[in-house]
């Protein structure tokens, strides 16, 4: 059973315009419209593998109520609550020459209130499986506490028992301030400029990477994956390290490919699969990601035939 939470939900539009000037009148066709939202995508990629999934958050206004009617065709169980405010669009300009012009809301404000009803939520889902699912918190948030997935940590920990499992695939301050609380996560996944800032050092490698992945910093996470992109990841596993290398392939789109990841890793996790086959699902979800338009999507049978060509080297 996988829970993941998304506290930002969106509606991302896509305009393809020819070209995009600043300034000026730009016409283009009608948008491609989606929901978003790491947790959902992540919820989505687990649950098309097969996965037990619910997906919980919270949504407002009347962007909230399109994003609710679409939370109802999707393949896993939704339990998000109403709050106050406006849930946030994601508009994206694509020109010919393929330059993303991105405009991205803030969404609706986490007040302290909304954030202890999300926590009791979570909980309480928690408590009515038989055994504790895989929780993964997503995505950031509108908040002025910088604690706040610190915070959940250790509520979740508290109330569920150490052996909880949490994956977080957040960045900037509250990553970092997640690795550096008592309570540690049981997986993160940084792309390489998350990491990067998190370590702070500039990184262009995999051999970079790999050198930072005994940092301080990183004490006590048992499952460490660096997503690369196209070069795959590197991951440490408890006192393992791993080169995780991918075949090159001839991607649509990679957005939400690390979204994707968490799916398949959180799916691996949830089955009790070894680290060699939840890497495998990781970058095979990410890989069939970006071989679709759509944002969040895997197939089944492209991942099953990808997760033969990931090559893992334990370093
Ligand atoms: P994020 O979307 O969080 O920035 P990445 O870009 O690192 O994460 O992508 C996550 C995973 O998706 C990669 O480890 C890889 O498996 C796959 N992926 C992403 N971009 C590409 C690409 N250009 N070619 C092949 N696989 C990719």
């Amino acid at each position: 059973m996988i829970l993941t939470v998304t506290l930002n939900p969106s509606i991302d539009s896509i305009y393809f315009t020819d070209t995009f000037v600043l300034g000026e009148m730009n016409r283009c066709n009608n948008p491609i419209k989606a929901i978003g939202g790491k947790g959902i995508n992540a919820g989505r990629t687990a649950a098309i593998l097969g996965g037990d999934v619910t997906t919980t958050g919270v949504l407002a206004g009347i962007n909230g109520k399109f994003i609710q009617a679409e939370l109802e065709q999707e393949p896993f169980k939704s339990a998000f609550f109403p709050i106050s405010g406006e849930s946030r669009n994601a508009v994206t300009v694509m020109d010919q020459e393929k330059n993303q012009t991105e405009i991205v809301e803030l969404g609706p404000e986490i007040t302290d209130t909304t954030a202890k009803k999300i926590i009791d939520t979570v909980i309480d889902f928690s408590f009515k499986q038989k055994e504790a699912p895989v929780i993964a918190l997503c995505g950031s948030a509108n908040t002025k506490n910088e604690h706040l997935y610190q915070d959940y940590l250790q509520q979740l920990q508290d109330q569920l028992g150490p052996t909880v499992k949490i994956l977080t695939d957040i960045s900037g301050k509250q990553l970092q301030n997640v690795v550096n609380g008592t309570i540690k996560p049981y997986f993160i996944k940084p792309n390489i400029h998350e990491f990067a800032e998190l370590v702070n050092r500039p990184l262009t490698s995999k051999q970079d990477v790999i050198e930072q992945l005994n940092h301080p910093l990183l004490v006590g996470i048992p499952f460490i994956l660096v997503s690369c992109g196209g070069e795959g990841a590197v991951a440490k596993y408890h006192e393992r390290i791993f080169d995780v290398g991918i075949p090159a392939i001839d991607i649509i789109n990679p957005t939400g490919s690390g979204d994707a990841t968490v799916g398949g890793v959180a799916f691996a996790i949830d089955q009790g699969l070894s680290i060699e086959e939840t890497l495998r699902y990781g970058m095979a979800c990410g890989m069939s990601n970006a071989l679709e338009q759509a944002v969040g999507y895997v197939s089944v049978e492209i991942v099953d035939t990808l997760k033969h060509n990931i090559v893992i080297h334990e370093i």
